[in-house]
């Protein structure tokens, strides 16, 4: 058994989506799945700019139908900023606006507590690192660290160019790959659990606001629940000691992109090479290559 908490990235604007399909659409089928499988905690993390950088996606209204259906609003940063490339001083004061938006417009909504760092970058030293944590601690934020994740973004915008290419018999691949990617992310999220922790420690798993997680979501859970998992709020398994940063010593990896919790926890310690962390994307790759360029489907 494994207990799990949901979270959804990128409200309201993620990835490509198909002509015809509203964001607000998508995050309503999101909803849908999640009422349908009798959930009721999950963490949506907003960026709230959007209605300046892609007005017309009526994020106030996606916002609101998030937040009115009962579940969690969190702080994604207003812009979406990779703190790898920016400043604390930059990064913070987006991390800050985004707290303004979310009180001031959803006063009283629960979850503008959680902060997810965009990207999954943590920062590019260990300074600034340093620097940024104890600044999200002392403004009462609490991040909302990753340690399950199956790269859902990359069927999201792969389903968007099948869709543009007319290449919709795809569409039964992109399924079964979407599942067994998750199928694999669980298993791999246990075992590198027990190997760091001597036990399955509460998963948190990201998703994301895209159309072809909306369209799977259904499926997903129950696929989770078929291999013993239980959803959580987002409060519960962060209270979990695995949580606690103090785990981490100065050998985190830095990159372009941040990593998940387990990743940064198997790192710092040296043990890293022997655990199946991320799993492998590489068929969902070469079917958004082929439809990109046209070629005909090769035999899986
Ligand atoms: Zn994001």
């Amino acid at each position: 058994m494994s207990q799990m908490a949901l979270t959804f990235d990128d409200l309201p604007v993620h990835e490509t989506r198909p002509p015809g399909r509203s964001r607000l659409g998508i995050t309503q089928a999101i909803i849908d799945a999640l009422r349908s499988q009798g959930i009721t905690h999950a963490c949506g993390f907003a960026n709230t700019s959007v209605e300046v950088d892609h007005p017309g996606e009526q994020a106030e209204a996606l916002f609101r139908a998030w937040v009115g259906a009962g579940f969690e609003l969190g702080n994604h940063g207003a812009r979406h900023l990779n703190l790898n490339r920016r400043t604390a001083d930059e990064f913070l004061a987006d991390v800050d606006a985004a707290s303004s938006y979310l009180h001031e417009r959803f006063p009283g909504a629960p979850g503008a507590h959680f902060f997810r760092y965009p990207y999954l970058a943590e920062g590019d030293t260990p300074d600034k690192r340093a620097l940024v944590r104890e600044a999200i601690a002392a403004r009462g934020l609490k991040v909302a660290r990753v340690t399950l994740n199956f790269g859902d973004w990359l069927w999201n915008c792969t389903y968007t160019e099948c869709h543009a290419a007319g290449a919709l018999e795809r569409l039964p691949i992109l399924e079964e790959t979407f599942l067994d990617a998750a199928r694999r992310a669980l298993e791999a999220a246990r075992v590198t659990s027990h190997a760091l922790f001597g036990r399955d420690i509460p998963q948190v798993l990201l998703l994301h606001n895209g159309v072809f997680t909306a369209r799977m979501l259904d499926r997903l859970l129950t696929l989770y629940r078929e291999l013993g998992a239980g959803f959580i709020p987002l409060d519960e398994a962060l209270a979990d000691s695995a949580y606690d940063w103090s785990h981490l010593t100065c050998h985190e990896p830095r990159g372009e992109s941040g990593y998940s919790w387990f990743h940064q926890l198997a790192n710092a310690r040296g043990v890293a090479a022997t655990l199946p962390l991320e799993p492998p994307e590489a068929e969902v790759r070469r079917i958004r290559k082929e439809v990109k360029e046209g070629t005909t489907p090769s035999p899986r």
